[in-house]
């Protein structure tokens, strides 16, 4: 579903990304973990063409990341063809990023009227069922400021899911939510990963790596260090810088 090979990115003089291999099988659960500033969430944005690469190779299903394949060339994607392969591609953000002026249903159902071109009652229905799929039917009408941080990031899932992704990344989704709230958003993501959704989640709940990550991948400075089952990376990680974060992780 993804290969990404020798992918580089820089912000000015400073190199983000300094080639990560990565390859992610269909229907597989991949949790990305590292200390902050080591690039994960660009990464995440690259995979999703928020940002554009400067180096390597990256593509989703076999389709290079923000181009069209035609023959031997390559065109570069824009406007509408860009939003439809990017439709491809559901992203949950650690801030929700939902639109303030719209209710529960219309958050979920305006990318498919936009994007996906389907008219308001279809989007209204099928908005209607993922709020089901995330628990929050009864939440249909209201408005995100009367919403807790879990049930916004429950109606961010839902309006990624409403466009019926081949994949789905998370960037840090719980890590904004009080405490308590953390687990309603994780049981989430837990059946989601049951489904055989295909995923990438940046996050340190740890016990989510555990319970459904068939992968860990461990980035710091730009790279992936370390990646493997969660028992090789996170029970017995052999990378000093690894075993660092993981004690830091585990202390606070
Ligand atoms: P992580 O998600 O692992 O914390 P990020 O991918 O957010 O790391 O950031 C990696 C580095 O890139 C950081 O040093 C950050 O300040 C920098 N960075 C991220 N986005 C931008 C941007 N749009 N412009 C300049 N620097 C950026
Ligand atoms: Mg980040």
């Amino acid at each position: 579903m993804i290969q990404a090979i020798g992918v580089r990115k820089s912000f000015g003089s400073l190199e983000v990304l300094c080639g990560v291999d990565l390859v992610v099988a269909s229907g597989e659960v991949v949790c990305v973990i590292g200390p902050s500033g080591s690039g994960k969430s660009t990464l995440l944005r690259c995979i999703n063409r928020l940002e554009t690469i400067d180096g390597g190779t990256l593509r989703v299903d076999g389709d290079y990341v923000g181009y069209r394949r035609s023959g031997s060339q390559l065109h570069e994607l824009r406007g509408r063809a860009l939003a439809r392969q990017r439709a491809d591609i559901g992203m949950v953000f650690q801030q929700f990023n939902l639109f303030p002026h719209m209710t529960a249903v219309e958050n979920v159902a305006v990318g498919l009227r936009t994007v996906r071109g389907v008219n308001k009652r279809a989007a209204t229905e099928r908005a209607e069922h993922h709020l089901e799929q995330v628990g929050l039917s009864d939440k249909r009408a209201t408005y995100p400021e009367q919403l807790s941080g879990g049930q916004k990031q429950r109606v961010a899932i839902a309006r990624a899911l409403a466009m019926e992704p081949k994949l789905m990344l998370f960037d840090e989704p719980t890590s904004a939510l009080d405490p308590e709230l953390v687990n309603e958003v994780l049981e989430i993501m837990i059946a989601l990963a049951r489904t055989g959704l295909t995923m990438v989640c940046v996050t340190h709940e740890i016990g989510f790596a555990r319970e459904v990550g068939d992968r860990v991948v461990f980035m710091d400075q730009g790279r992936v260090v370390e990646e493997g089952s969660h028992d090789a990376v996170l029970t017995n990680p052999q990378h000093e810088r690894t075993k660092a974060f993981l004690s830091h992780l585990i202390r606070s």
